[in-house]
Order: structure tokens, then C-alpha cells, then sequence
């Protein structure tokens, strides 16, 4: 038990410091980037780029192949973009040529690197080559695999990323960590006009984070919260999480492939690791099934949209790629379908492992 520090406290100025460093190393950012938690949830992050870094009648050319591409494009337009867009059908990445063909008088490129959606990763590194020579800022939306896979925001030419605390960090949500490259920073102090949202604000933010003056006040136990679920991804290594991740998603298609399941992204180079999204057997009553899990407080993630009643999405992000909570799903799963052989195969493939 600690008694409560308040935000504007020395040994929380402290944590912070600590914080935004263990941030620029999650993010592979430039020594110098401004890195910050804002008090929100990820979708924060995502409306504190388009903020502060569009001007109304700027071009924002904006990657939409999945839920999260869309809400990007929404945001844009809210403030004040012209919003290009780039798709791609459901399940299937951006095409990075498609950016190259629609790159013309373009201020900012954004996109999710894995869309939680429909299980797709995009393929950034590639896209970043299109952008970094165009004067466009580029950024990214990092919710489902910073922390949780290797990132290089610096080396791919990223100026502008976020996440949230919930996701593959495993920490309380209702926080947003973000990065912002010197170039970024660079262009909203050029601006002509403040960003219309304040809370976010970058100068605001630097004058907390860096000066360490009042802004707002920051919600304290999270910070202490997020250090420490920071602190135990950077002890484990990003290298050894995406190694887990991957020993997780082999197990779980061992188990479920002969029962029906099977992968709904066909090409294997564009599946989003940290997002298992698997097409339901035909024959099963998903919803009903989900139902039956949720009253055994399991709780599965149907598609959305288009894929509704279609895939199953099982997330592997954080504390959530170990065996444990996944042997418990398939010894529920083995119950509901009144089939066998799920939990033996699974146990066979995560045996010896070092993950439980
Ligand atoms: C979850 C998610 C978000 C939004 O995060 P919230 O914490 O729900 O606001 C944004 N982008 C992606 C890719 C996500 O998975």
C-alpha cells in the first residue's frame, strides 16, 4: 500500500521520465522524439495525430481496409482533411502501389499496421519507402503490435504512432502512448492555426512532459500501472513476445484446424500475428456457441460488419498469448461442439514450451 502522489509530484515527473524512454525504445524512435502518455483510450491517440497534425484543406491520404482504416479516415475529415483513400478487400493488406499511384500533393499518409478487424497486417515498412521521399508525414496506427512485435519507427520513417495501454501491453486501459518524430513536431510548429482540440494539444503536452508544468492532471495510478506492465515487456524482449505469439498461433491451428476452423486471410505474408481471425465451421451456430462460452466467463470476438456471424477474432496480444487462458477456452469449446482432441492437440504443441 502507497499513498496517492499528486500528478504534479517529483517522484511522478520522475516516472515519467522513465516512462517516455522506455517508450522511445518500445516505439524505435529517434534519441530526441517526444514520446508522452495521453489520458484516453487508443482511439485518443489516433484523434490526437489527425489534430495536430492537419490543417483544414490539407490532402490526408488514408489506408481503409478494415474498421480501424475507416474510423482514421473519419477523423481526418473531421478536421478539416480532404480524405483520399486507399482500400483493399476485406482480408486482403493494402496494396503499397496503390499508395505510390495516389501519392500527388499529399500533406499526411495514415495506416493501421494490423487491422484488429479482420486479422490483416499492412505492410508498413513498404508503404513507409513510398512515403519518406514525398515530404508527406506518415503515421501509423501501432495498437496491435508495438509492444507485442519488433518496431522501428525511426528506421521505417514513422512520424507519428500510438497504441493503448489494454492492448499489447496487457495494462488497465485509459491510456495512449504515443510517439512524435522531430519531423512531425517540426510541421505543428509550423502551423497556421492551433489545432482545434486542446486536451491533446502537442505544445500542452511538452509543457507537462518536458517542463513539467500544469496541462491537465494525468491520471497518476495508471502511469504507475503502465510503468510496470512497460517495464515487464522490455525485460522479456519484443523478439521473445513475437516468438511467443507465434508458438500460440501454431498451437491454436493445431488444435482447431480439424475441427473446422481455418484461417480467413489467405495469404499467409498478410496475417496480423497478434489477431487470429478464423473462419467458424459452417456447420456451427458461432453466436450461439459465444453465448455459451460468455456464460462460462469466456469471452470471443465475432467479426464485425461484413465478417459477422463469419470469423472468430482471438487475440494473442500481451498476457493473452499464454496457454493458460487458451486450454481453458478449448476444454469449454471441446464441451459446447460435443467434440474431442482440441486440448490434447493443443497440449502436445505448447508441451515443453516456456510460456506457461
Ligand atoms: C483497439 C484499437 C483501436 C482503438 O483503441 P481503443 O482503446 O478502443 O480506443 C485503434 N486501432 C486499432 C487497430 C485497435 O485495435
Amino acid at each position: 500500500m502507497r499513498s496517492m502522489l499528486g500528478h504534479m509530484d517529483r517522484e511522478v515527473f520522475a516516472l515519467n521520465t522513465e516512462i517516455q524512454a522506455d517508450l522511445r525504445t518500445m516505439y524505435g524512435t529517434e534519441p530526441e522524439a517526444f514520446t508522452a502518455l495521453l489520458a484516453g483510450s487508443g482511439s485518443l491517440g489516433m484523434e490526437a495525430g489527425f489534430a495536430n497534425l492537419v490543417e483544414p484543406g490539407d490532402v490526408a491520404l488514408v489506408c481503409a481496409n478494415g474498421a480501424f482504416g475507416r474510423r482514421m479516415a473519419e477523423m481526418a475529415a473531421r478536421y478539416g482533411a480532404h480524405v483520399r483513400l486507399v482500400t483493399a478487400p476485406l482480408g486482403v493488406a493494402i496494396d503499397p502501389q496503390d499508395v505510390a499511384d495516389r501519392m500527388e500533393d499529399v500533406d499526411l499518409v495514415a495506416v493501421v499496421h494490423g487491422e484488429t478487424s479482420t486479422g490483416v497486417l499492412n505492410p508498413v515498412p513498404e508503404i513507409a519507402d513510398i512515403v519518406r521521399h514525398s515530404g508527406a508525414l506518415f503515421s501509423v496506427d501501432s495498437v496491435t503490435t508495438a509492444g507485442m512485435e519488433p518496431f522501428h519507427m525511426a528506421e521505417w520513417g514513422i512520424d507519428y504512432t500510438y497504441t493503448g495501454s489494454q492492448k499489447c501491453l496487457s495494462a488497465p486501459p485509459g491510456l495512449a502512448p504515443v510517439a512524435v518524430s522531430e519531423r512531425a513536431f517540426a510541421r505543428y510548429s509550423a502551423r497556421r492555426t492551433p489545432p482545434p482540440m486542446w486536451y491533446a494539444d502537442f505544445e500542452g503536452l511538452r509543457n507537462y512532459w518536458i517542463e513539467h508544468t500544469y496541462h491537465h492532471t494525468v491520471p497518476v495510478n495508471l502511469h504507475y500501472a503502465f510503468h510496470a506492465a512497460l517495464h515487464a515487456a522490455m525485460d522479456e524482449g519484443m523478439q521473445q513476445r513475437a516468438e511467443r505469439v507465434q508458438v500460440m498461433d501454431s498451437a491454436i491451428m493445431a488444435a482447431l484446424e480439424p475441427v473446422g476452423f481455418s484461417h480467413y486471410v489467405q495469404n499467409a505474408n498478410h496475417r496480423l500475428p497478434t489477431v487470429l481471425a478464423l473462419r467458424v465451421p459452417t456447420s456451427m451456430d458461432e453466436a450461439a456457441v459465444r453465448e455459451q462460452l460468455r456464460d462460462r466467463e469466456i469471452s470471443v470476438a465475432g467479426g464485425l460488419g461484413a465478417t459477422a456471424g463469419v470469423i472468430w477474432r482471438l487475440g494473442l496480444m500481451g498476457e493473452t498469448a499464454r496457454p493458460a487462458p487458451y486450454r481453458r477456452f478449448f476444454t469449454a469449446l471441446e464441451e459446447i461442439m460435443g467434440v474431442n482432441g482440441v486440448v490434447q492437440r493443443f497440449d502436445e504443441a505448447t508441451e515443453g514450451s516456456s510460456l506457461w
